[in-house]
Parts: C-alpha cells; sequence; structure tokens
C-alpha cells in the first residue's frame, strides 16, 4: 500500500461500513470525490411575505397552531407559522402522532423547503426539514450540500464525514505548478472544499464550475495516465519479429481483381512496421462498413505465415467467423494452404484433429471463434491473433489467447472494428492502442439512398421490389429480432418468406436464418449470388460480412428496433457495386421512442460510420459501447467525453508530461485513482 493518507480508510462505525460500501466510499479520497447532488440554502432566512411561490429557502417563524386534519381515507399534520403578520402552513402526510407534541405553540423554528401554494391561495411547505431556532443558531455560512446516499444512512452523517476529513487538511496539490497556471486550473483542494462547502458568494461567481472543469481535467489526466501505462506496458512484450519476405502476400495481391485502396496500403504498412519490431503489436484497425478490412487481415496473417509461424483470426460469432473462413479460403486458395476452422459446433473429433493439427503446427491460418481460447488447444508457433469485433470478447479472453505464444515470444495483436469508433472513444478507452484508421471505400461505390417508411406503407414495398426485381436489381428483405427470440424470429421469416414467394411469383425468392446447416445456407447464398435469387429474405444472419455486389436493394423490417451499429453494418450489404444502392427502412410509427426516432433521423441523413458512431455515442453514452471493454474500468464520473473532448486533449498532453518530467506525480495520481481498484490492465 503506498504510503498515502489519502488511502487510508474512513473512520466510522461499525453499523455504517456496509452502507459506505454501497456507495463505494472507502478512503479519504472517495470521500473527496463524493460530490453533492444539490446543495440546499439555509444561508438566509426569507420574509414570509417576500419568498416566491416556486421558491426554494428558508423562513422562520412562530407556531400558532398545529392540527391534524382527518380526511377520509388520509390525515396530515398542518402547522401554520406566522412571522410579521404572514403565515405559511407546513404540511406533513407522513408523521407520527408525537410529532404534534414537538410542534409547541409560540415556539419559533424554520422550516426549509419548496413553497407552494394550497387551495386557497396561501404559501404552504409539504415535508419541510425543520430545525429549531433560538436567538443563538447561527446561519451556515455555505450551502448545505446533499449527497448521492443509500437507505438507511442520513445525509448528515456525510456531510460529518466529509467535514471531518476536510478540517484534517490532506488534501495535497498533484499538479506542478507550472501546469495548474498553463490550463488555469484552480487547486485540487480548493476545487474539492468549493465543491462541498459552496458559499452563496462562490456561486454566485461560477466558482463551483470552475472547481467542476479542476476535476474534469484531474480525472481525465488519471485516465489517459492509466491508458498511457498500460500502452508502454504492453509494447514491452516480446513477440516474435516478421519481415514479410514476400513470397504469399506478392502472388495474392497479384491474383486479386482489383488494386488495394491507398488507405489499405497505407493501413498495411504501419502493420508491417509493426510486426518487424521484437515487441509485441498492439493495434487497432478500424474503418468504416465495406472499406475492406477482410484484405487487410489477410495480409496481415501472411506475413506470420512468410515466415513460419501460425496465425489465428477469430470473431464473435459463429456466422461472422464463418463467412470469414470463407471469404479467406476462397480469396488464399491459389497459395495451397492449410486454413483450418474451429468453433464449438465442431464433432469432438473433428476438434481433437483441429486440435493436432494447431499443436504440430500444420494448421497455418486458424479461424473461429471463441472455441479458440479453450485450454486444450495449443499452438506450436503462434505469430499474430486478429480479433474482429474486438469489443465483443473479454480481456480475460483476449489474455488467455495471447498467452498462447511459446518461448516466451507473444503473438502480435491486430484488433478490428466492425463500426468505426467515436474519436472521443478512441482517444480515451483505446488509447493503449495504436491506431490504423481505413479512411476511404474502394473506387466504384455510389453512395446509398436511405428512406424511411411507415410500415402500413409496407404493401406498396412489396411493388417496388417486385418492379425493381423484374427490371433485374437483386434485394434483401431483413426481418430482425421481433421479441428477445430466435424462434420468434425465424417464424416471422418464414412467414414473409412465404408471403412474397406468393406475392412476387415468379421471381425467385430465398430463404436464410441461422439454423440452416452450413451447406443449405451456403448454397442459398451461392445461389443468390450468382443471381439464381433475386430476393433473399434473411434474417439478421446477413448483419455482417455477406458480400453480393449485385444486390442493391434493401428492406428492413421493424428498422425502429435496431441498434444504430447494426442498422449501419446491414445497410452496408449494398452500395457495393457501381448502381445506385437503396435502403428501405420500414418502421412501427405507433409509439415511437423517443430514442428509436433519434436512431432513425441519424441512419436515414448519413452514410458515415465515424459520424453514425458519434450520435450513438450521444444517443447512448459511452457504457454500452463499449462492451466488454468497459469491464472492470471506472467509468468516468466528472467528464463527458463529448462535451470535454478539448479537456481530453489537453489531460493526454497533460499526462506525457507527467509521465516524461514528474514520474512521482505520475504515480501518485494513479495511485489516488486507481489504487485498490479493480481496473482492467495490460492486455
Ligand atoms: P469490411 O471492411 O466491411 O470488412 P470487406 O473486407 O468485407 O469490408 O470488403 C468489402 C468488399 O470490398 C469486398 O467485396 C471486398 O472484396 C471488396 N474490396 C476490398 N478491397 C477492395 C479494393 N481495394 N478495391 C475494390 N474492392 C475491394
Ligand atoms: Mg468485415
Amino acid at each position: 500500500m503506498p504510503n498515502l493518507f489519502l488511502l487510508s480508510p474512513i473512520p466510522n462505525s461499525a453499523d455504517i461500513a456496509d452502507k459506505l460500501a454501497k456507495l463505494n466510499l472507502y478512503c479519504y479520497w472517495d470521500l473527496a470525490l463524493h460530490i453533492p447532488l444539490r446543495y440546499e440554502d439555509l444561508t438566509k432566512i426569507y420574509p414570509v411575505a417576500q419568498i416566491q411561490v416556486g421558491q426554494q429557502g428558508m423562513v422562520e417563524g412562530k407556531i400558532i397552531s398545529c392540527e391534524i386534519i382527518k380526511r377520509k381515507t388520509s390525515q396530515q399534520l398542518v402547522v401554520k407559522l406566522e412571522d410579521n403578520g404572514f403565515v405559511i402552513s407546513l404540511v406533513f402526510f407522513h408523521f407520527f402522532s408525537n410529532y404534534r407534541h414537538q410542534y409547541v405553540l409560540g415556539k419559533i423554528i424554520r422550516a426549509y423547503g419548496e413553497v407552494k401554494q394550497d387551495y386557497y391561495g396561501n404559501k404552504t411547505i409539504i415535508h419541510p426539514k425543520i430545525q429549531a431556532a433560538t436567538a443563538q443558531t447561527q446561519l451556515s455560512e455555505s450551502f448545505s450540500p446533499v449527497y448521492p446516499t443509500t437507505s438507511g444512512l442520513a445525509n448528515i452523517a456525510l456531510i460529518n464525514l466529509v467535514n471531518d476529513f476536510l478540517t484534517q487538511n490532506l488534501l495535497e496539490e498533484t499538479l506542478p505548478l507550472g501546469i495548474k497556471q498553463r490550463y488555469n486550473l484552480l487547486g485540487l483542494a480548493e476545487a474539492i472544499i468549493t465543491l462541498h462547502k459552496l458559499t452563496p458568494s462562490q456561486y454566485e461567481k461560477n466558482e463551483h464550475l470552475l472547481a467542476l472543469h479542476r476535476l474534469k481535467y484531474e480525472e481525465l489526466i488519471a485516465q489517459q495516465l492509466l491508458m498511457q501505462r498500460a500502452y508502454h506496458n504492453k509494447h514491452q512484450l516480446d513477440a516474435p519479429s516478421l519481415f514479410s519476405t514476400q513470397q504469399l502476400i506478392a502472388p495474392f495481391l497479384a491474383q486479386l481483381p482489383f488494386k488495394l485502396t491507398n488507405a489499405q496500403l497505407r493501413v498495411v504498412d504501419e502493420i508491417l512496421l509493426d510486426l518487424q519490431r521484437p515487441q509485441q503489436m498492439n493495434r487497432l484497425l478500424q474503418g468504416d462498413v465495406g472499406s475492406g478490412k477482410t484484405m487487410v487481415a489477410a495480409i496481415t496473417a501472411l506475413v506470420a505465415l512468410e515466415n513460419n509461424y501460425q496465425a489465428v483470426l477469430m470473431a464473435p460469432t459463429e456466422i461472422l467467423a464463418e463467412q470469414h473462413y470463407q471469404k479467406l479460403q476462397k480469396m488464399l486458395a491459389p497459395l495451397n494452404l492449410n486454413i483450418v476452422w474451429l468453433a464449438g459446433s465442431l464433432t469432438p473429433k473433428q476438434k481433437r484433429l483441429v486440435a493436432e493439427q494447431c499443436a504440430n503446427g500444420q494448421a497455418q491460418l486458424i479461424i473461429g471463434t471463441h472455441a479458440i481460447f479453450q485450454k486444450n488447444i495449443e499452438f506450436a508457433k503462434l505469430g499474430v491473433v486478429i480479433i474482429d469485433e474486438q469489443h465483443r470478447f473479454g480481456v480475460e479472453q483476449r489474455r488467455s489467447l495471447i498467452n498462447k505464444g511459446n518461448a516466451n515470444l507473444f503473438p502480435h495483436q491486430l484488433m478490428m472494428s466492425a463500426t468505426p469508433i467515436p474519436r472521443s472513444l478512441a482517444m480515451s478507452y483505446y488509447a493503449d492502442l495504436d491506431s490504423s484508421i481505413i479512411d476511404e471505400l474502394p473506387p466504384g461505390r455510389t453512395p446509398i439512398k436511405t428512406m424511411l417508411i411507415r410500415s402500413n406503407r409496407r404493401q406498396e414495398i412489396i411493388e417496388f421490389v417486385k418492379n425493381k426485381a423484374s427490371l433485374g436489381c437483386q434485394i434483401y428483405w431483413v426481418c430482425p429480432l421481433i421479441e428477445e427470440s430466435e424462434k420468434l424470429e425465424l417464424e416471422n421469416a418464414q412467414h414473409t418468406y412465404e408471403e412474397l414467394t406468393t406475392q412476387l411469383a415468379p421471381i425467385q425468392v430465398g430463404l436464410v436464418h441461422g439454423k440452416l446447416k452450413p451447406k443449405d445456407k451456403a448454397e442459398i447464398m451461392t445461389n443468390f449470388a450468382s443471381n439464381q435469387i433475386q430476393v433473399l429474405v434473411a434474417t439478421s444472419v446477413i448483419e455482417v460480412g455477406v458480400d453480393v455486389p449485385n444486390a442493391s436493394i434493401m428492406v428492413i423490417e421493424h428498422s425502429e428496433r435496431m441498434g444504430l451499429a447494426q442498422l449501419h453494418q446491414l445497410r452496408g450489404r449494398v452500395g457495393r457495386g457501381a448502381v445506385e444502392s437503396q435502403c428501405v427502412l420500414l418502421f412501427e410509427g405507433d409509439n415511437l421512442s423517443q430514442i428509436a426516432k433519434q436512431r432513425l433521423k441519424v441512419i436515414s441523413s448519413s452514410n458515415d460510420g465515424f459520424e453514425i458512431a458519434r450520435q450513438d455515442l450521444l444517443i447512448r453514452g459511452p457504457g454500452e459501447l463499449l462492451g466488454q471493454r468497459q469491464s472492470g474500468m471506472p467509468p468516468l464520473r466528472f467528464a463527458d467525453l463529448e462535451r470535454d473532448i478539448q479537456i481530453l486533449h489537453d489531460a493526454r498532453l497533460i499526462a506525457k508530461e507527467l509521465s516524461h518530467s514528474y514520474p512521482k506525480v505520475s504515480q501518485y495520481i494513479l495511485d489516488l485513482w486507481f489504487y485498490n481498484k479493480q481496473v482492467y490492465s495490460t492486455v
């Protein structure tokens, strides 16, 4: 344990320790950061005559009556206060009968709350906070903080704990003076004290905002220090140094029907340089739907193979993994490689065989799902691990895979993101990785036109599809998850399939869903690819990876239920050829939630995955976008990634400066924020 007073446990009686734990309050530092939700102004007394209806405030007066008023089904205690000839009523719906005796006629009390108007137009406070007042009762100088709390722990208990702590003057400045001045920041102690003990004059000068501003800096600096340390740790792991011999890559590129885009070339260069270093690559590859990430993954794997190392390509679902498998098998066929498929659905015997080939090195490229993580899978010489849709894998899972290297050499890691990550997230939670971005689509693509259509016009859309199909277009018709049930999704798709088969005859309609045998699924996809099927009804199976360039129309039912990333992925199945593509989003117009409305607006007005991701972050917040990655990582409490992007930029520079020139300060900040906290560390 570092020698830090601020990390010592909060002294308290045993009976509230568990309550404090519920609020994640363990040490002084936690207490310091437990800032009020709001404040109550007990610093002044309003004359009853002047306080306004709707205003919150404290009044003082003499008790002139106290009675219990009985109604048919309820009763209430009404206490009347008189102040300079004006009267205000205090009303309690919940009370014990002995309350009555506390409100002795003639006694002076203070009451705090929001002033309302009763039926007769009289000023009233419902359930006010009460203070007895004598001539000596001092008004407090600062606002009274109202803390987030939990049942059984009174606000006053927290106030006392915080006060005890603040009087000890334990808060030391973390930032060097030069940095504080450069960024115009309040002192740390000043900021924290201001927030707990805000005075009316500070409030008037907006000093609570300056204080929060400082905490946002502090929080993001801590986060950046953590990520930079993780970055540093990862990039120190030994890994095989892999130089491309071009033996496989050159013939592979030569037989492609197209040239790599400049963005693909640039990203490939970045990766090739990483692979040459004898330290582990940790790179995140981002690119919009259809930008050609698979090609980059293939080339990365080939470098390993050229050096007699094995490569793994892993995806979070069997469908996605299988699409990679088929695509790569086809693309790499001329090279005569041993590409192996490994997923949970293999029979035990098949699995044994694959495990054997992984262990003896015969398997060169292994494509599959989580099954690759299993203990009994060992590799002879694993050089590169490529993980698609990395956010859907947990930290532990990835760790178990990188430990499958041998001779103390860790495999290089390339993580791919099927949907772009907003810049602010990439700069914060992904700052432990290097980043490559494919910011260009292959040439010859025409932008997709997206239309929002209410589902009561579904029949018109069927006519539209019929018309387009008879002109030679190919169409996807997607029936996504209706309830949280795969079975219902399937029934629904089946029903639509029958309906469209009848209505569109003689146009050929096909149906593809997750429950089909791989062979049958492959056959249907082949028929669609070769235009023997014009309209393909599908469940969300086709979300990722499916690639039929001639398909130019996509209809998505119940689009209001889908997330932005999923819609963008789905829509990315069209717009792959030269003809203009259209995407029809059918939505149920009744009871459309606010979020659904926002999503539909975003998806229909943008084709840019990065912009859509940014909007998604605004709508959903970072928690969900981060998926598994965030588990164990404390969420931000003060800063907001989108609003505070400038602070994030600054924090990144400050963290660099601190770790370079002030290692002790860096360590101090890291200890304060993360010591003893479960934080995701070094995968
Ligand atoms: P994603 O980035 O969404 O995974 P894919 O790798 O599936 O994209 O590629 C989308 C489509 O673009 C595929 O049909 C692929 O063969 C094609 N493609 C990839 N790179 C190029 C390129 N440089 N020029 C033309 N087409 C390309
Ligand atoms: Mg892909």
